[in-house]
């Protein structure tokens, strides 16, 4: 019936609350009822007493009743005396003139009687009228139903205001829910109009909220970093393929306008392929195929790979390289450390070294790249692993990609539980260090790769 938990949580407090004023109630009542009966009882009793004393047997084997002068009081009382044969001796206002069955007080319709038997065997019955008692504990429990009514609706606006005060909190997170859902991201819920006990609360929902917001803005930078990327070369395909086409060209012309195309295709495809591998990385069911997979092989053969870009740029690699075995996916960390020491060979010197150290750690394989490069200012260093991050943001040809190299590696060293950390000195080199834990065997391991043990090769 009560939908709203504003209006179910005052009736439940309305009810408790006149529960506990109506027992309170009767208690006052029974304890007035039973003191003015405490009351009557010793007076019935000063009265039987009286009226013992006044019962004199006399020699006619009957009794003599000598009554002291009456008192004045107002009181409605009554009695009756009784011989010992159960002959009326002497009545005052008495309902009922037969002798009463049992002593002891007692309560009647019309009141409260004492009956007691004398020695010489005369039965006393004192009474006395009730119904003023009644009468006054009745306009008393008026007087308290009154006071009460009073007491409970100021409780119950009392109750709703408190109640409004304390749901409010919840009002204001649902208002930001609202205004979230109706496309403002930028909502919060306000901190200063909540409780403590929700404020923890309120603070979970906002941060929630803060790191939904950060997600959805890397997204959308994200494709617009993406879309930015891939246009330039796009742009450039077009440009060559409508100046071919417009009009002959001779084989001279035909042949540069193909390379340049070539060029914006490879971009456009290493871009394409870099984002892919992002998503992959990201994708959180995507399975990894993990093999045991020897570091120092790897870094040898990245080296190798990377032979004529190093020759062509008049750079040095070395490879100093301990055994040391991980489980990977060895396509995966090959792209890592190839992006690594590409890096190094690009912004490096003529004549620049670059270093591959591969060192077995107690439960991970450590692979620092170290070149003698241009190196990178500190204010980039926080931002470098970031996609589509590059120093130079000006530049879009060059040795450079999309700025999504170092992002990639970083990915795929994360995802396999392991760190990617770098250190730098413009105009000195950098050094970029993956740290990757040994890992252990999936649980079934490829074939042919039941014997391999990681960590020793
Ligand atoms: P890109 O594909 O543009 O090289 P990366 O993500 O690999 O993108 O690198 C991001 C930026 O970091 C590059 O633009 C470059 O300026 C800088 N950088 C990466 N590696 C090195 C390095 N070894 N020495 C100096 N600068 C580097």
């Amino acid at each position: 019936m009560f939908t709203s938990l504003r209006a179910r949580l005052l009736v439940w407090y309305s009810l408790l609350l006149a529960a506990i004023v109506a027992a309170f109630a009767a208690l006052v009542l029974f304890g007035v009822w039973q003191a003015r009966v405490g009351d009557i009882d010793r007076d019935l009793q000063r009265r039987t007493d009286t009226l013992v004393e006044s019962l004199e047997p006399s020699e006619a084997g009957t009794f003599d009743l000598t009554l002291p002068s009456p008192e004045t009081t107002e009181a409605p009382d009554y009695h009756a005396v009784w011989d010992d044969r159960g002959h009326l001796i002497d009545q005052d206002d008495a309902p009922d003139t037969s002798v009463p069955a049992s002593e002891g007080f007692a309560f009647t319709i019309r009141g409260r009687e004492q009956v007691s038997r004398t020695p010489a065997g005369a039965v006393v019955l004192v009474g006395r009228d009730l119904s003023d008692v009644r009468q006054e504990l009745w306009s008393l429990a008026g007087t308290m139903g009154a006071i009460a009514a009073g007491a409970l609706l100021l409780a119950l606006v009392g109750g709703w205001w408190l109640t409004g005060r304390a749901l409010a909190p919840v009002e204001a997170i649902s208002q930001t829910a609202q205004l979230m859902s109706g496309g403002d991201f930028a909502a919060r819920i306000p901190l200063d109009r909540v409780e403590t006990e929700v404020e923890q609360l309120a603070r979970a929902l906002n941060e929630a909220f803060d790191r939904l917001y950060d997600s959805l803005q890397r997204q959308q930078r994200f494709a617009a970093d993406a879309s930015h990327e891939l246009r330039t070369p796009l742009a450039t395909l077009t440009t060559e393929v409508n100046w071919a086409l417009r009009r002959p060209r001779t084989p001279d012309e035909y042949q540069a306008s193909l390379r340049s195309s070539q060029r914006a295709a490879a971009r456009m495809q290493r871009c394409v392929e870099q984002l892919l591998q992002l998503a992959r990385a990201d994708a959180p069911g995507d399975p990894t195929p993990a093999e045991p997979c020897s570091m120092d092989a790897l870094a040898a053969e990245v080296a190798c790979g990377l032979e004529p870009l190093a020759r062509n740029r008049d750079v040095q690699l070395h490879v100093e390289a301990a055994p040391v075995r991980v489980w990977a996916d060895p396509g995966r960390l090959g792209e890592a450390l190839n992006n690594l020491v590409a890096n190094a060979i690009h912004y490096n010197v003529d004549h620049g070294q670059v270093w591959i150290r591969v060192r077995a750690l107690p439960d991970a394989a450590e692979v620092e790249v170290r070149d003698t490069g241009v190196g990178i200012a500190a204010d980039h260093l926080p931002q470098l692993f970031d996609r589509f991050y590059r120093v130079d943001a000006a530049r879009t040809a060059g040795p450079g990609g999309a700025g999504l190299g170092l992002a990639v590696a970083r990915a795929i060293v994360e995802r396999l539980g392991g760190t990617l950390s770098v250190i730098s000195t413009p105009g000195e080199g950098s050094a970029f260090t993956m740290t990757i834990p040994l890992g252990t065997a999936p649980a079934t391991p490829p074939p042919g790769t039941q014997d391999a043990v990681p960590g020793a090769s």
